[in-house]
């Protein structure tokens, strides 16, 4: 087990452009915190629109036809991704503590988030020359065969929530498939993707392949979203921000597009369930990284047979869990990221209790000092109350009542989202049943938020569309392209 490190030197800051550090064209920079303590990290370097559009013709350089990147082996592409994964290997206990330091998560958390991004770095890297099309019978004389090819340069826009492996998320495959990329972090959360950037650039990767560019949405965001050479933006964040990027993306150049957008998944816990492991499993779905989690447990569906037994439970997991330094290794949730999403949960929490929920325990901000939540759970939630129609984003348990199968179907699909959502049942007709008309991206029997690397991830409706992750994955770098070859018999 690595241990943190509490004493960084925070080296990389500034604009990753063409495999060079260099500061923003207009000297502008911006604070980024620590939200355990409130206290500023460091500076770092905020992109202007020149320094996007330097980025983005650096990238498109480098895609070019018989480029050092595009004269590369799809084997050699695997093997940078691979050589990434090894370095990040012996820095787990730094990349961790950053993170850490960084987004207020628990150090153990942000190991698990360096280890799935080093299998993600892994996988798209072994998958890197086994990218395939078809051959194709077609009538007449005529032979037929497909062929997948990167798209160009690809704009990733990032999240704040696990700014380390959804980075992978996107550029893992990415680069598998031969793009070109320029990223952009989110303004909370922009240290790790540097990191990763140094290590691409210690593996070998060619200059201008990946580059980083850091500063606000709206501006450095917007810049790269609308940039005229981008041929693809791939977005993690919220549905909102993601509706306004899709229609960046088809303002200009028409932009190939995946959004992984928002979700208020519910989870269904029938009386056959093993009530407890059901009752831990809904409890990290809702709780880990503090509730900033996109697939999060937040509506949790109990049959009225078992539901007071059930409440007991998440109240008991709730009251367990330890909030406090996320250095430590015992705590189980850190802090939230910004002051501003704490007050958007408690916001929540209020609401909650003035529309008639039950506060069971939590709903307080803990000390006065960077910006923690208490494990919340409310009992006699109703579908029309905004904690069960809206996204949170914080540690607060819903817990809604239910008796018939197909009236709680209906629940849990009226919604605009449909990322993902869970059934806890030892009964295979009913979790087969469940599973085939829940709407959603994702559907979990007898666990919860199980997310790998071979498996694919993307929502549907409002939560976005695309898949992030697996082979699926891999096909959202390309563009198949179909071959046809006249057939002529010489002899005839
Ligand atoms: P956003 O969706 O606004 O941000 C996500 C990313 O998009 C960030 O990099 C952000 O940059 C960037 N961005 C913002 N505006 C634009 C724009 N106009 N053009 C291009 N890029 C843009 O999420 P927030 O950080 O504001 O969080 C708000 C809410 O979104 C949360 O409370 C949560 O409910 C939800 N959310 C959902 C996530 C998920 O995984 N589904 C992840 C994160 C948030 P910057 O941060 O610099 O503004």
């Amino acid at each position: 087990m690595t241990s943190p490190n509490r004493n960084l030197n925070i080296e990389f800051t500034k604009l990753f452009i063409n495999n060079e550090w260099s500061p923003s064209t207009d000297g502008k920079v911006f604070p980024t915190f620590n939200p355990a303590n409130e206290e500023k990290i460091c500076d770092v370097s905020e992109a202007s629109q020149d320094d996007v559009d330097k980025a983005v013709k650096a990238a498109d350089t480098a895609f070019k036809r018989n480029s050092p990147w595009r004269s590369m082996d799809a084997s050699g592409r695997g093997k940078i991704l691979g050589r990434v994964a090894d370095i990040m290997e012996q820095q787990k206990g730094e990349l961790a503590s950053i993170e850490t330091l960084n987004t207020g998560k628990p150090y153990l958390d942000a190991v698990q988030d360096v280890e799935f991004t080093i299998d993600v770095y892994r996988y798209h890297g072994c998958l890197a020359d086994k990218l395939s099309g078809k051959t194709i019978q077609v009538d007449g004389p005529y032979f037929s065969y497909t062929r997948p090819e990167p798209v160009g340069v690809c704009a990733l826009i990032l999240p704040w929530n696990y700014p380390l492996s959804i980075f992978a998320w996107k550029v893992g495959p990415a680069l598998a498939c031969g793009n070109t990329v320029v990223v952009k972090p989110s303004e909370l959360s922009p240290l790790t993707a540097l990191c990763q950037a140094a290590a691409f650039a210690e593996a070998g990767l060619p200059a201008g392949v990946l580059n980083v560019v850091n500063g606000y949405g709206p501006t450095t965001g917007a810049a790269l979203a609308t940039h005229p050479l981008v041929r693809k933006v791939a977005f993690t964040g919220s549905t909102a921000t993601g509706k306004k990027v899709m229609t960046m993306a088809a303002e200009g150049t028409l932009k190939k597009l995946t959004l992984e957008l928002g979700g208020k998944s519910p989870l269904v816990v029938f009386p056959d369930a093993n009530l407890e492991s059901a009752a831990i499993s809904c409890h990290n779905s809702i709780m880990i990284n503090s509730g900033q989690n996109c697939c999060a447990g937040s509506r949790v569906f109990v049959h009225t047979d078992i539901y007071d037994e059930f409440v007991e439970k998440a109240v008991a997991c709730a009251q367990n869990r330890v909030v406090g330094d996320p250095f430590d290794s015992l705590s189980a949730n850190g802090s939230l990221i910004s002051e501003m999403q704490m007050k958007k949960v408690l916001a929540y929490i209020e609401k909650g209790k003035a529309e008639g929920a039950k506060l069971k325990c939590g709903g307080e901000r803990i000390g006065d000092k960077g910006f923690f939540v208490q494990p919340t759970v409310f009992s006699g939630v109703t579908d029309d109350m905004t904690i069960a129609k809206e996204e949170i984003f914080g540690p607060v348990q819903s817990i809604l009542k239910f008796t018939d199968i197909e009236d709680v179907l209906d629940r849990c699909n009226n919604t605009d989202y449909g990322l993902a959502a869970g059934v806890f049942t030892s009964d295979v007709n009913n979790a087969t049943y469940m599973a085939h008309n829940l709407k959603g991206g994702t559907t979990w029997v007898n666990c919860a938020d199980i997310i790998t690397h071979q498996t694919p991830f993307g929502g549907f409706k409002g939560s976005g569309f695309g898949k992030e992750l697996g082979e699926d994955a891999m096909k959202e770098y390309c563009d198949m392209k179909t071959i046809t070859i006249q057939v002529i018999n010489k002899n005839s």
